[in-house]
């Protein structure tokens, strides 16, 4: 089931990447795991998935441990201060920084362990009241400080846009994002890249990709619903 939810998956990007007119090289899956068995991980592995995404970390820290070494851990969920010590040198990517305070400690602790730790900058261009994620305004004034720290590489954008029925609704948001990285992307600051848009979930990942998203983060789509009932450990 994972292996043809993987291809289905597969498929819808290419055909929006042909529709966007744009290389498919060019668009990275991370299959979303977060609460999912790691029996299941390892389907997705022998279907070919390298990119992981996790929002706990201890999940991630967990998951890291018996996984294959090739594979690329995502930190995708809203990250505490205290717990980024356990996961500066084996996140691939942090795609969830929204303040000069978590990049200040990033930064030191990926000091400390002799890394440089590629983040992205968490905007909620919905502005969304549940959401993290710094304000559009913010952003470039937020990406400025954080580029001055030790340890720390700027690689682009995140957004995590709202859950609506209808995945057009959300076409306006990951326009916004992509034109806010290309303003971030003109102003020239020092070690930041504006190369990575992670943008798309489940519900609406073609329609990013069709507005530049570089990377999708799909966890339904391939493992089917998550099951939060079950108490965790
Ligand atoms: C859970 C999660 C996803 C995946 O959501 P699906 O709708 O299951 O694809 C993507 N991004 C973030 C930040 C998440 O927390």
């Amino acid at each position: 089931m994972i292996k043809e939810n993987i291809k289905q998956v597969e498929e819808n990007i290419t055909d929006a990447c042909k529709k966007a007119n744009r290389n498919v090289e060019d668009v990275t899956l991370i299959a979303v795991s977060k609460t999912k068995p790691v029996s299941m991980l390892e389907e997705a592995y022998e279907s070919g998935c390298r990119h992981f995404g996790e929002n706990k970390v201890q999940e991630l820290v967990e998951k890291y441990e018996v996984m294959p070494k090739d594979i690329k851990w995502h930190m995708i969920g809203h990250l505490q201060r205290n717990k980024v010590k356990y996961i500066v040198d084996k996140a691939y990517l942090i795609h969830s920084v929204d303040s000069l305070r978590l990049a200040e400690e990033i930064s030191k602790e990926a000091v400390k362990k002799n890394v440089t730790a590629n983040i992205l900058v968490e905007v909620n261009v919905a502005e969304e009241e549940t959401k993290f994620g710094t304000t559009s305004e913010a952003a470039a004034e937020l990406i400025k400080e954080i580029s001055m720290l030790p340890g720390i590489a700027i690689k682009g954008l995140m957004t995590i846009a709202p859950y609506v029925e209808n995945a057009e609704e959300n076409r306006q948001y990951f326009v916004k994002l992509r034109q806010l990285s290309v303003d971030i992307m003109h102003k020239n600051i020092d070690n930041v890249s504006m190369g990575v848009l992670s943008m798309g979930m489940t519900g609406d990942y073609q329609v990013a990709v069709e507005e530049g998203a570089t990377y999708v983060r799909v966890g339904t789509g391939i493992f089917g619903e998550r099951d939060y009932t079950a108490v965790s450990k």
